[in-house]
């Protein structure tokens, strides 16, 4: 597994609440195999929902498939190249990351980061304390989904990217739960999430 972003003094003190974000159809537009910084496009409000979730309390960490590295398609460099450019358009909404694992293997690379599998969570963990009753994974697929709920996170599955595709499958495989919400991007995840109970109070107050 690999580190864009490790959490630094994040792993001490209380466990809070962790916002785990899938990248592309999440944060981004999904182009495949997105190697272009030029061809970065952070979803609309996506900025402005993260700077909620900051001031209600949320580490953000993202968590990414990047296959294309593994493929050979793109370089860990062209990777890094596209961070730095979504880093810097997200500062201008005053966003930004607290953490970011990635898997650049290829899926017969028998690794154990390929997210359903754990271990971007597990790497995560060096840096972060979190209570899973209070963090989220918001994804587009269900291999984010399986991700969050083998860790026990609330669940948000969100219609850009994959998303809509994803959504019958999502449905079919759990049933309604209070910890499993869709809803059509990011921004209207974190305002769900953010509406619930144990999180209201620190809402209103930011
Ligand atoms: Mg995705
Ligand atoms: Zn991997």
């Amino acid at each position: 597994m690999a580190v864009w972003l490790a959490g630094t003094g994040q792993a001490e003190g209380p466990a809070g609440p962790v916002l785990f974000l899938d990248r592309d159809g999440v944060v981004i537009r999904d182009c495949d195999y997105l190697a272009d910084p030029a061809a970065v496009e952070i979803i609309a409000g996506v900025g402005a929902a993260m700077v909620r979730a900051r001031a209600a309390g949320f580490r953000i960490v993202g968590v990414s498939n990047q296959s294309g590295i593994g493929r050979g398609y793109f370089t860990e460099d062209d990777f890094g190249a596209v961070m730095a450019r979504l880093a810097a358009d997200l500062d201008r909404f005053g966003a930004r990351f607290d953490g970011f694992y990635y898997c650049p293997h290829a899926p017969d690379a028998g690794c154990a980061c390929r997210k359903p599998l754990a271990g971007l969570l597990t790497e995560a963990a060096a840096d972060f304390r979190w209570d899973p009753s209070l963090s989220w994974l918001v994804g587009d697929k269900m291999s984010d989904l399986e991700l969050g709920r083998a860790a026990g996170l609330g669940l948000a599955l969100v219609r850009t990217g994959y998303g809509v595709a994803a959504e019958s499958a999502v449905r079919k495989r759990w049933p309604a739960d209070r910890r499993l919400l869709v809803a059509d991007d990011l921004p209207a995840a974190v305002d769900a999430i953010l509406a619930r109970p144990e999180f209201a109070a620190d809402g209103k107050s930011s």
